[in-house]
């Protein structure tokens, strides 16, 4: 089977990273019987994942993104030992980049509960918050905050065609086995003139990205623009400072759609090389875990950092994952649950006959997070990092 980009449409003949018979792991930190595949596309600089089997049912059926909670959220940073949710976050960068008011009407695609649309209808009243999304399930959340009209399921209502001032899109188009034809219908949901807001992951720097099984695509600077661009909109900004490890874009409906131009070779072979060294880590980081596992003695408790993707990993390499007694997190709403069968515990509930630490979160950050928590200073701690 030949495999194109589906963005630009050139066959993927560059593989970067094969999980082989591992399992694999999906966004939401559980393990996927199926094989993770990696491309970059040569043209482009995309990077794309070949798209699990059954991905509609996946999303419709299996997809509980944070569905037990209304309040739950993920941690976006802790600052002076104060936690910032994602949501918050999401929501000061997006006032800050797009000037929205009272009567204006914005839409979010691929919105699941879409706690952000919730938090802005509070903060501007008037704003006419609309909401799509391929599944029933986050109906419930939506009935709280807009009228049931302004909300839309599987199908696109006719008469939304050119009534948007702005469609956002918060960590959706990385799952898309088809995001052109996302774009397409995006375009042509916003009058002329309007604003396209996103968030993707920016696999170059949040590089457990690459390995996700349910995310198809893994944009790069470039292969954004390109998408962009190939859908009639103008490119404004795309940055990949406003939010840690993914990549921010404004982009603008143009009346008159414009050729989109592949970006340079030289770009995109730099891309390319840079994926590979990610793809390269990870392809050896299985092998890392498992060497240090033994070097402990086979009854040595283990606590592990981290409830999320980076410690999933982790956890699915361990030859003896029974030997992990706690899940350290720094996330409120984490703390008390349990997960991979073991509870989840805030810092200082370390049990202090537990010595080993396996962290399992981003190396860029790993050293300084579990540096700077207090609970851990004047402990004797044997840590693994990835
Ligand atoms: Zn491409």
């Amino acid at each position: 089977m030949i495999l194109n980009c589906n963005l630009c449409g050139t066959p993927l003949a560059d593989k970067l990273y094969d999980s082989g018979s591992a399992k694999s792991l999906t966004s939401l930190c559980t393990a996927h019987e199926g094989r993770t595949q990696v491309y970059v596309c040569q043209s482009c600089a995309h990077v794309q994942s070949i798209a699990m089997d059954n991905i509609d049912a996946y999303y419709d059926d299996s997809y509980d993104i944070l569905v037990d909670s209304e309040e739950e959220d993920q941690i976006y940073e802790v600052v002076a030992g104060q936690m910032v949710y994602r949501t918050e976050h999401q929501v000061r960068v997006l006032r800050d980049k797009v000037t929205l008011a009272s009567g204006m009407k914005i839409l979010d695609y691929g919105c699941a509960k879409s706690a952000t649309m919730r938090t802005l209808s509070r903060q501007i009243p008037g704003l006419e918050v609309h909401l799509f999304d391929v599944s029933d399930r986050y109906r419930p959340f939506w009935d709280k905050f807009i009228p049931a009209e302004r909300g839309a399921t599987f199908e696109l209502p006719a008469d939304w065609q050119g009534r948007f001032d702005v469609v956002t899109s918060f960590f959706s188009l990385e799952h898309m086995a088809q995001p052109q034809d996302a774009l397409g219908k995006i375009a042509a949901l916003l009058k002329t003139g309007g604003t396209f807001y996103g968030i993707v992951p920016n696999v170059l720097s949040n590089t457990a990205d690459l390995i996700v099984v349910d995310h198809v695509n893994h944009f790069t600077p470039p292969s954004l623009a390109y998408l962009l661009r190939a859908n009639g909109f103008e490119v404004q900004e795309i940055s990949d400072s406003a939010h840690r490890g993914a990549l921010v874009f404004i982009a603008r409906k143009l009346a008159q759609p414009a050729a989109a131009q592949p970006p340079a070779q030289t770009e995109v072979h730099a891309i390319a090389q840079t994926a590979r060294q990610i793809a390269d880590f990870w392809q050896q980081a299985g092998a890392r875990v498992q060497a240090f596992e033994q070097t402990l003695a086979a009854d040595v408790p283990v606590a592990l950092y981290g409830a999320g993707f980076y410690g999933a990993f982790i956890v699915s390499w361990l030859r003896q994952p029974q030997r992990i007694r706690c899940i350290i997190d720094q996330n409120a709403f984490l703390q008390g649950r349990q997960l991979h069968g073991v509870p989840v515990i805030a810092p200082a509930d370390l049990p202090t006959d537990i010595t080993t630490l396996l962290v399992g979160l981003n190396p860029a950050h790993a050293h300084q997070i579990v540096g700077d928590i207090p609970a851990f200073a004047g402990r004797s701690l044997n840590c693994f990092y990835l």
